[in-house]
């Protein structure tokens, strides 16, 4: 399974192109960025990686990279690297070329593939118009998570072991101020410690969409010097990272919202924030129609999801700082063209988990 690009925000804004897809011309942008195909029939096409000489320093001796012609997903088999036609784009036309891709150099490379200027605008335009199409039609949710890792996360649900550190963790996280998620509600939700192999001393929340497990958010429950010390296998590098299975299996985040299946429909509202124990501490707090998106950026994917929960109103609960406010108007941005949409602006240095019911409700009377 290949490795997808670098979990950047720029990758995950830029991740999903399939509007981008439906107003360009394959061939005709295959051929301008000098790239040599093979075989040209099918869904998946087959030709010569073309940013293979920035990744390993030489060209490519067959032609074994493939591009999907309906997401614009790309992968070079050699390499076992996965991107996307704009990804490669933006490397290509840099000069000089280089691996790192920039908010601008993406917006250079949907102009050049489109073959006009397309601006912010034009692309919030084409996204919304890609969305609209799939919402009359809707896609199913197409998540295959390795068997093991469902097995070993129905198994962990059942046994639902939690040391006295995880459920510290939950209360009190390491250099962080106190939230009071408890332990029922832990238990609501499945949460469970794993003991062994790769997620050792993490608390596993598994992700269950339509009543089945689809992955977890796995969250270490040591300090950082404890947890390089104890984890057998990880680098430093890796302390503290949310992990889904499919970073490994083909799973992603892209057809997930935490906390979907819980949620009402129709609702009056339904709160959007950032990760899964928000979801918790809201649940706490009597607030049963919250969802995580899991990130920085919400998809169509997962925009999909929410329309069918059909909710008469979105609120935005994001935390109370420089990145949660930038996330909450970027998804504000995408979501007010098919929702009433309502922000709450949380004061500085606070984020969901810590607030209470009064408190909740304090701040949703005043983003009204
Ligand atoms: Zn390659």
């Amino acid at each position: 399974m290949s490795q997808q690009e670098d979990r950047s925000e720029v990758w995950e804004r830029y991740r999903d192109i399939k509007w981008l897809m439906e107003i360009i011309d394959l061939p005709l942008c295959l051929d301008r960025l000098n790239i040599e195909m093979s075989k040209t029939t099918g869904l998946n096409w087959e030709g010569f990686c073309p940013d293979h000489m920035l990744f390993k320093g030489c060209l490519p001796s067959d032609p074994r990279w493939y591009i999907n012609t309906d997401t614009g997903e790309t992968c070079c088999q050699t390499e076992g690297r996965g991107s996307n036609i704009l990804f490669i784009a933006a490397r290509l036309l840099k000069i000089p070329n280089s691996q790192r891709v920039s908010e601008e150099d993406c917006e250079k490379a949907i102009s050049f593939l489109a073959g006009r200027d397309i601006s912010e605008n034009d692309i919030s335009f084409l996204r919304t118009q890609s969305l609209l199409k799939r919402i009359s039609c809707p896609k199913k949710v197409s998540v295959t998570p390795g068997k093991r890792y469902v097995d070993e996360i129905e198994k962990g649900m059942k046994t639902g072991y939690l040391s006295s550190q995880a459920i510290n963790y939950f209360l009190s996280p390491v250099g962080k101020p106190q939230t009071n998620i408890n332990i029922d509600t832990l238990k609501h939700f499945h949460v469970f410690e794993r003991t062994t192999g790769k997620y050792v001393n993490r608390a596993t929340i598994p992700i269950i969409m339509m009543g089945k497990v689809e992955g977890f958010v796995a969250i270490d429950i040591l300090g950082k010097q404890e947890w390089i010390k104890l984890h057998p296998t990880l680098e430093e590098k890796d302390y503290r990272k949310t992990v889904y299975p499919g970073l490994y299996a083909g799973f992603s985040k892209k057809d997930i919202v935490y906390g979907y299946d819980e949620c009402e429909k129709n609702a009056d509202f339904i709160i959007l924030t950032e990760g899964a124990r928000e979801v918790m501490k809201l649940w706490q707090e009597g607030f049963k129609n919250s969802l995580a998106i899991l990130g920085a950026y919400m998809n169509d994917e997962q925009i999909l999801l929410l329309t069918k929960l059909a909710p008469k109103k979105v609120v935005l609960m994001f935390d109370g700082d420089g990145p949660g406010r930038k996330i909450s108007q970027k998804v504000k941005e995408r979501l007010e063209k098919l929702f009433t949409v309502e922000v709450v602006e949380l004061p500085d240095g606070v984020d969901p988990k810590q607030l209470d019911r009064n408190q909740i409700h304090f701040f949703l009377e005043k983003a009204k």
